[in-house]
């Protein structure tokens, strides 16, 4: 893959009394009609503040759910919309307007003045978004004097919004730039991608491996190490013929996870798994819980966190690290008895003199449970568009903002 060039907010020159279209990724969770982590609104401010202070007004829009393709009273962005006025703190009140076809939505965008902020209704409420549908890219160009996409967990989407709406503004010479927070992902992943400093360890963990085969695979050419907990061992250790207990196994997975391990050892990369887990019948608080060899499990018990002895084994490696990206909870770290091995690695990862790199909101929200957020270099806001980046694969919304 030859990267080109990303066009950045430095290309847009002088952007006094225009328009923008400012695509973001306020996809925040829910709960009972409140949100209940505003990290991605927050992740979004900088570009929003400065498209401000140089005088454009701004025409925001996300996606909000999965409401494919029809308004859901429950997934309106209004509520997104006063999460960031608050957060504005008293710079700009943003105001929640419709659909790009209504009339009061074209009304209002006319009556935008510099520095005023308005935010469409929830993109995925047309079909047209998650068709990449040039007609309604065309409704959401007809807003705008141009367009700036900050919305890297959407990246990996050819959605209108994304790649059709980019590519119809170009084509009628307005710009197409990548925001603040996009440009940072591309830098940072960027850096792991080509040229990290070496030795460079990889921790994987979390639910499934058949999620993260892909990049596994992509990052076997790539890094040193590659150190694997969290459930997605036990089809690892399960394909080797160890006794796994009634741990998450993906018994359709385990060819390819045999392929796995003859790729790293075809590229000398060394692989670990755990060596001890505490188990469980279940990940519940109030069970009975042991730590036994990761590959004589008893028959009614499930592997639950890695144990101490793969918490200080991993920490040796990571240590020595000059580079570590991080993606997937070593446990079930949302049940306290079982989190003490993702916060053991998260400790071992803020402490290395490594350039630290932590993807997936599950890693991140562990992150941040363990306090830790500050002592990492970045938190990789994607998601699937990051482990996707770290693939190698070109995704739609970056190659279109690409020289
Ligand atoms: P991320 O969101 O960081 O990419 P994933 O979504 O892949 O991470 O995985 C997170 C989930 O994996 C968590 O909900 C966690 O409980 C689960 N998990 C980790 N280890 C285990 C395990 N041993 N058994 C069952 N679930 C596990
Ligand atoms: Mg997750």
């Amino acid at each position: 893959m030859t990267a080109g060039r990303l066009r950045t907010l430095d290309e847009l020159g002088d952007v006094g009394g225009t328009r923008m279209f400012l695509r973001v990724d306020l996809n925040v969770p829910l709960s009972d009609g409140s949100i209940a982590d505003d990290s991605r609104i927050v992740a979004a401010i900088p570009t929003i503040d400065e498209l401000r202070e140089r005088g454009a007004a701004l025409v925001v829009a996300t996606h909000l759910g999965r409401p494919k393709g029809i308004p859901k009273d429950d997934l309106r962005t209004r509520v997104v919309a006063d999460a960031l006025t608050g957060l504005l703190g008293g710079r700009a009140a943003v105001q929640a307007i419709g659909m790009p076809d209504e009339h009061e939505t074209i009304d209002a965008v006319g009556r935008l003045a510099p520095g005023d902020i308005a935010m469409l209704e929830n993109l995925r409420f047309d079909p047209g978004e998650e068709a990449n549908d040039p007609r309604f890219a065309g409704r959401l160009a007809e807003l705008a004097d141009a367009y700036v996409d900050d919305a890297f967990g959407a990246a990996h989407r050819a959605h209108a919004s994304i790649a059709a709406l980019p590519e119809l503004m170009l084509a009628s010479g307005r710009p197409a730039v990548a925001g603040r927070l996009l440009q940072k992902e591309v830098e940072v992943l960027g850096r792991l991608l080509h040229g990290p400093e070496r030795p460079y360890v990889a921790v994987l963990g979390g639910a499934k491996v058949s999620d993260k085969l892909g990049v596994i695979d992509a990052l076997l050419h790539r890094v040193d190490h590659i150190l694997i907990g969290g459930a997605m061992a036990f089809t690892l250790l399960a394909a080797e013929g160890s006794s796994v207990g009634r741990s998450l196994v993906e018994h359709d997975r385990v060819k390819d996870v045999r392929g796995i391990r003859r790729t790293a050892e075809a590229e000398g990369v060394r692989m670990e798994l755990p060596t001890d887990v505490v188990a469980a019948a279940e990940p519940a608080l109030d069970v009975p819980r042991i730590t036994v060899p990761a590959r004589a499990i008893p028959d009614d018990l499930m592997g639950l966190d890695v144990g101490p002895s793969t918490v200080e084994a991993f920490g040796r490696i990571i240590a020595d690290a000059r580079t570590v990206l991080w993606n997937g909870p070593m446990g079930v770290f949302e049940v306290e008895p079982f989190s003490a091995g993702t916060r053991g690695i998260a400790l071992a990862i803020a402490r290395a003199n490594a350039y630290s790199v932590v993807g997936g909101g599950d890693s991140i929200a562990a992150v941040r449970q363990a306090g830790l957020e500050g002592s990492f270099d970045h938190l990789s806001t994607g998601g699937g568009a990051s482990l996707e980046f770290l693939e190698g694969r070109p995704l739609p919304g970056i190659t279109i903002l690409e020289d």
